[in-house]
């Protein structure tokens, strides 16, 4: 069985979606966990409670990572809880702005490759001092990175980028005992991918997928925790596709 009690995670973008399910199915299996949120913080205080009634330890900790200095602040504030150690860090805060090349605007793009890659890589560096030989780093990818589905290109690119961040930052900092991956979903039913609610966006999934269910948070949050734990402790630089067989 895998046991995380005693291990301190941070799960960013944890209000809700595919973050929300990570941080439940990690404090499942006995990690504390810090659950950052954005803007929602209801939210993400209805994660706590929820982590907390099921006898686990959970604190809310709020982060603009869209500002250019959100992570610094957010790995200073996680540094004040968790003290010299992080054992787990899932960067998982995501935004997408699907749309055609054509009406894709600077603001964006920049805005994308804000949140979706300069604020994990510093969130990474800023946190390097307590995450020590042991830890694991999972960032999240997408299908989108390595094939190409709907209009998503200005995004797709963001998640290429963290491909490449992976295997930089595995390559980096394995010296130190300290594994890098990341989950690569397919379409998952969550408010940033709301068309799969809806029948010609459920159809347009399922062609795509070998099997035919549309995924929910949890079917990414498990793959989350358990390449978190040490049953994944061989497991580095790698993206790991979760999307039930998509474009095979
Ligand atoms: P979601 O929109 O439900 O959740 C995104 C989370 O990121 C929210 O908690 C939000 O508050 C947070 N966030 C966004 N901008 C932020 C900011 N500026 N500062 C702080 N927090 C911010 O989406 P989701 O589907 O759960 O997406 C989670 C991750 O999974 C993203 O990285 C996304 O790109 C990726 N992903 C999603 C799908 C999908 O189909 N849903 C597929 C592949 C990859």
């Amino acid at each position: 069985m895998t046991n995380l009690s005693g291990k301190t995670a941070l799960v960013t973008g944890a209000s809700r979606g595919i973050g929300r399910a990570s941080a439940l199915a990690l404090a499942r299996l006995g990690a504390q966990v810090l659950v950052h949120y954005g803007r929602g913080r209801a939210e993400a205080e209805a994660v706590v409670t929820e982590i907390r009634n099921s006898g686990g330890r959970a604190q809310a900790i709020a982060a603009d990572l869209a500002a250019p200095e959100g992570p610094h602040a957010l790995a200073k504030e996680v540094r004040a809880i968790v003290g010299e150690r992080l054992d787990i860090l899932v960067s998982n805060a995501g935004i997408s702005r699907p749309g055609i090349i054509e009406e894709t605007t600077l603001a964006d793009f920049d805005d994308l490759f804000a949140v979706n890659v300069r604020a994990p890589f510093f969130l990474v560096q800023q946190l390097l001092p307590i995450l020590k030989s042991g830890s694991s780093i999972v960032l999240v990818s997408s299908l989108a990175a390595h094939a190409s589905v709907g209009h998503l290109s200005a995004y797709a690119a963001t998640k290429g980028a963290i491909d490449t961040l992976v295997r930089h930052l595995a390559a980096a900092l394995g010296e130190r005992g300290i594994r890098v991956n990341a989950v690569a979903p397919g379409v998952v039913e969550t408010d940033m991918s709301s068309f799969a609610r809806t029948d010609a966006g459920r159809d347009f999934a399922l062609g795509m997928q070998a099997l035919k269910r549309i995924a929910q948070p949890d079917d990414i949050g498990d793959v989350v925790a358990f390449l978190g734990s040490d049953q994944a402790r061989w497991i580095n630089g790698d993206s790991v596709r979760v999307d039930g067989g998509s474009k095979l």
